[in-house]
Order: C-alpha cells, then sequence, then structure tokens
C-alpha cells in the first residue's frame, strides 16, 4: 500500500471522524428536552396527545440518525486502528489489497467492491 495513500486516507478519516463526533454530539443535544430540566422527564414534556407523539417521533428519528453516525463512526474508527497496525487497505474476504481508486472515494471500505457484492457483511 503506497504510503501517500495511506497519509490522505488518515488525513480523511480523522477529518470525517471529527465531523461525525461533532454531529452526533448535536443531536445528543437536541435529543435533550427543550423544557425540562432533566432528560429523564422529556416524556412528560406537552400537555396534548399529539405533542408528546410528535416529540417521540423526533426523538426515535434522531436515534436512528444517530445510529448511523456511530456506525459510520466505527467504521472509520477500524480503519484508522489497521492503519496503525499496517494491515490498512486489504480485503477482509480475499485478503488481497482493496483497489486504491475505491480507498480513496470511500476511505472506510474493507472490502473489494466485488467482494462486498457477493457477502452479506458490509
Ligand atoms: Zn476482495
Amino acid at each position: 500500500m503506497n504510503k501517500k495513500l495511506i497519509e490522505t486516507v488518515k488525513k480523511k478519516l480523522s477529518e470525517e471522524s471529527s465531523r461525525l463526533e461533532k454531529q452526533i454530539a448535536d443531536l445528543q443535544g437536541h435529543n435533550r428536552p427543550k423544557n425540562g430540566s432533566e432528560g429523564v422527564e422529556w416524556m412528560e414534556v406537552g400537555t396534548k396527545e399529539d405533542e408528546n407523539a410528535s416529540e417521540v417521533a423526533t426523538y426515535q428519528e434522531n436515534l436512528s440518525l444517530e445510529q448511523n453516525l456511530q456506525a459510520s463512526l466505527g467504521e472509520i474508527k477500524i480503519a484508522l486502528e489497521k492503519i496503525a497496525a499496517g494491515t490498512y487497505g486489504v480485503c477482509s474476504v480475499c485478503g488481497r489489497d482493496i483497489e486504491q481508486k475505491r480507498l480513496e472515494v470511500f476511505p472506510a471500505a474493507t472490502q473489494h467492491t466485488d467482494c462486498r457484492t457477493n457477502s452479506a457483511t458490509v
């Protein structure tokens, strides 16, 4: 794996990871109640049924968005660990080097495009 690519990828991954961490922190901030003082009481905010329902819906949307962000962040951290361990860019299915072009576009990739398509996992 060429060093220049590793440097580029490392920079991209670090930037992406701080961006995701910030987004997650923002989301967690939004999930706190607007009126209540503590997180545990958010369910009781709002007197009408539909107000509560829409708060729950927003909360759940944010929660699944947060889970997606956490998952992406997890992939990025794995990629960074692999760079540190010197195993970055190796396909987890067939063990060959992943295409450089793919890594440039999707630095957290752990499989070839073909291997990813053929396997059920990410
Ligand atoms: Zn492969």
